[in-house]
């Protein structure tokens, strides 16, 4: 006999996307946080890549310098 019903039965996988999301943080106590574009001002945040702070909006970038 085979099952009745119970087609499609598809596991629910939902992340749970409470905690917030940890702002970048680069090694070293320089740039803990996210930054604002100093020409932009604040509200436009700096994009963080490997070393350096990139605004998308103006395109500024600023390298970061890690202190050692
Ligand atoms: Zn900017």
């Amino acid at each position: 006999m085979a099952d009745k019903g119970k087609k499609g039965k598809k596991k629910h996988v939902n992340k749970p996307t409470s905690k917030k999301y940890k702002k970048y943080k680069i090694s070293g106590d320089k740039f803990t946080r996210d930054k604002c574009c100093p020409r932009c001002g604040p509200g436009i945040f700096l994009m963080v890549t490997n070393d350096r702070l990139y605004c998308g909006k103006c395109h500024y970038a600023e390298f970061v310098t890690k202190a050692k």
